[in-house]
């Protein structure tokens, strides 16, 4: 995985026609080494540092010119001046902003995100654009204690990215698994230990992924949250496995349940993967949708497979029974025993 001191491919995104120069070069190599949020004036400090024959002037067409390439994004955080963030591998993010030692903190919130998408087509606006400041005093300034070290964004997004694929497929696991025990067509339980042993193998790979990141920063684990995350695909499959307890799942509503979840599921790691610019964590969101969309087509397909085969004449002991109310409830407390 590139770090995000990797530098684009300036080539690529230089006008056409103009000339490379080995001062733009420097300035843009010196910001995406910069993991906060600069002004103007900070970058010309940091540059002067390297050359000081550099103007202040050429910073500040570099600067606008790094803006336009998406390599630079403005932020306003209401102190009267604009402050620069480098995009490139950089997801776009809210802030939590101190107005005492003037830290900003990044955070991302796939429920924030949604409220926010909800109100806009409520209100038939296209929104292209949402900017979430949260202005008070940080945890260092009001406990004294010292301030967290700015962290690689890309790093903590992809861990959190990596712990919510990982949580879901665990939870994915425990509805395959249940749904094995529950359903009585031969083919059907087969379709489910298979997707159930699927699960097991992207979990390991998910896994074997967080550790080689955590290889790249010893305190990545402790760092605080980046991207909340409670809505949304959270507790899909959770959901699922309670549905697959109620009275009465036959082998095609396990199917349809199934659908749903996966369905839910590649739906919502495909939409929030695009947002984000190329990084790890949108890799890791976009692999996972892929995966669960294979899931839902092979689930869709055996469904209909099922359908089929419970309308063939001759083909009965594929459609339960209805039994007396007596004996299943019976049933049920036999299965919530287990
Ligand atoms: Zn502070
Ligand atoms: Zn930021």
């Amino acid at each position: 995985m590139a770090s995000t001191t990797a530098i684009p491919d300036l080539d690529r995104l230089r006008p056409a026609g103009t000339k490379r120069s080995s001062k733009r070069d420097l300035i843009v190599n010196v910001f995406l080494k910069q993991e906060g949020h600069l002004s103007a004036d900070d970058l010309v400090v940091l540059i002067k540092r390297e050359d000081e024959r550099i103007s202040r002037a050429t910073v500040y067409r570099t600067l606008q010119w790094m803006e336009e390439a998406g390599i630079a994004r403005k932020v306003d955080f209401g102190e009267g001046r604009f402050r620069f963030e480098h995009s490139y591998r950089h997801p776009r993010h809210f802030h939590l902003i101190c107005k005492t030692c003037k830290r900003s903190y990044e955070f991302l919130s796939s429920d924030i995100e949604s409220l926010v998408e909800e109100v806009a087509a409520a209100r038939a606006f296209t929104a292209n654009q949402s900017v979430v400041q949260i202005y008070g005093t940080c945890e260092s300034c009001s406990t004294g204690r010292a301030p967290e070290e700015p962290s690689n964004s890309e790093l903590l997004f992809a861990r959190d990215a990596l712990r919510i694929a990982i949580a879901t497929e665990r939870s994915g696991m425990e509805f395959y698994g249940r749904g094995v025990k529950l359903v009585k067509d031969p083919r059907a339980r087969e379709i489910f230990r298979k997707l159930a042993t699927e699960e097991v193998h992207h979990l390991k790979t998910l896994e074997a992924r967080y550790d080689e990141l955590l290889k790249q920063d010893p305190l990545l684990e402790s760092r605080p949250t980046f991207l909340f995350f409670k809505g949304a695909a959270n507790g899909l499959f959770a959901a699922g496995t309670d549905q697959l307890r109620r009275d009465g799942v036959d082998d095609l509503e396990a199917y349809r349940i199934g659908i749903r979840c996966e369905r839910g599921s590649h739906r919502f790691f495909k939409r929030y993967g695009a947002r984000f610019e190329d990084s790890e964590g949108k890799q890791v969101f976009l692999e996972f949708a892929e995966e669960e969309r294979e899931h839902l087509e092979l689930l869709i397909r055996e469904y209909r497979a099922l359908v089929k085969r419970q309308r063939t004449p001759g083909h009965k002991a594929l459609v339960a029974p209805k039994r007396p109310k007596a004996v299943r409830a019976k049933a049920r407390s036999r299965t919530a025993s287990r």
